[in-house]
């Protein structure tokens, strides 16, 4: 069944879980997610960025999701990662998806509280729930270059951010990267609890591949209420199809079930760690 982020994440924060928002490249990968979250009957958000929109066409993307979801018995979250215009975000919603990121992370915080702004009195008109992102962070995503550097986020503008768009949720910069972590990244856990005690909406967590279980754990105890998984999901593909062609398996229906099977242990383990297992209501 297809949810907003309010409906799954209110719960999260009120008991103090994470719940995992699962970045999708294709059908397989889809797939493996909803048949971990359905395993665990675990709530659950599947997301896709501009770049893979436009790789699978967004009709199609809509279509296979919302077909997919409405097989489901456990709340699902269609979601924009990483939206990148409110044209985009519009067209998001005329094809169904339940939930819109505008990331206007890389313009100065007054651009990007007028157009978060916009998208969310969008979104809002129609029962749809909007993350943003303060400070940018770093590393790259789905060919999208998200800049070198983090620029952690300043708590005092996310509360002036929160307050002024009525965003629900928030991407605060603290110290995670996209992409593969090349070395231990140090995470500001100060800094979030006090984004945290400066505002009331729902935070994200993104560049959640390769963090430790006590990371997490540490982070959901601060506040974090979704966290991202893209780049563990990619590998974990791209892992599975090589080993087939390297044991000599050519056919593509054979290395989709594999996909499947093995992209679905990852998710699940991180519903467990996540505390989402049997959070479905
Ligand atoms: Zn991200």
């Amino acid at each position: 069944m297809l949810y907003t982020m309010n409906d799954v994440l209110k719960e999260a924060k009120s008991k103090g879980y994470a719940v995992g928002a699962f970045n999708f490249h294709n059908q397989d990968v889809l797939e493996a997610i909803l048949n971990a979250a359905e395993e665990l009957n675990s709530p659950v958000i599947v997301q896709t960025t501009p770049p893979y929109i436009q790789n699978l066409g967004l009709e199609v993307c809509s279509v296979m999701a919302k077909e997919l979801i409405k097989r489901c018995k456990i709340p699902v979250v269609l979601h924009l990662d990483h939206g990148n215009s409110f044209d985009l975000a519009q067209k998001c919603l005329v094809n169904g998806f339940s939930s819109i990121m505008f990331d206007g992370s890389k313009l100065p915080l007054k651009d990007n509280i007028k157009y978060t702004k916009q998208v969310c009195d969008a979104c809002h008109a129609l029962g749809v729930s909007v993350e943003g992102e303060l400070g940018a962070i770093g590393g790259v995503e789905d060919n999208m270059v998200e800049g070198q550097s983090n620029n952690l986020i300043i708590p005092e503008e996310a509360q002036i951010f929160v307050e002024e768009t009525d965003v629900d949720v928030l991407a605060p910069a603290i110290g995670t990267a996209h992409g593969i972590y090349k070395e231990e990244p140090i995470l500001d856990f100060a800094r979030l609890k006090k984004v945290r005690s400066l505002t009331t909406c729902y935070l994200a967590l993104h560049g959640g591949s390769g963090l430790t279980e006590e990371q997490y754990r540490e982070m959901i105890i601060i506040g974090i209420n979704k966290i991202n998984v893209g780049t563990e999901l990619k590998l974990g593909w791209a892992n599975t199809v090589k080993k087939a062609i390297e044991a000599g398996i050519t056919e593509p229906m054979k290395i989709r079930s594999q996909c499947l099977i093995d992209v679905r242990e990852i998710v699940k383990n991180k519903i467990r760690i996540f505390g989402s297992e049997n959070r479905a209501q």
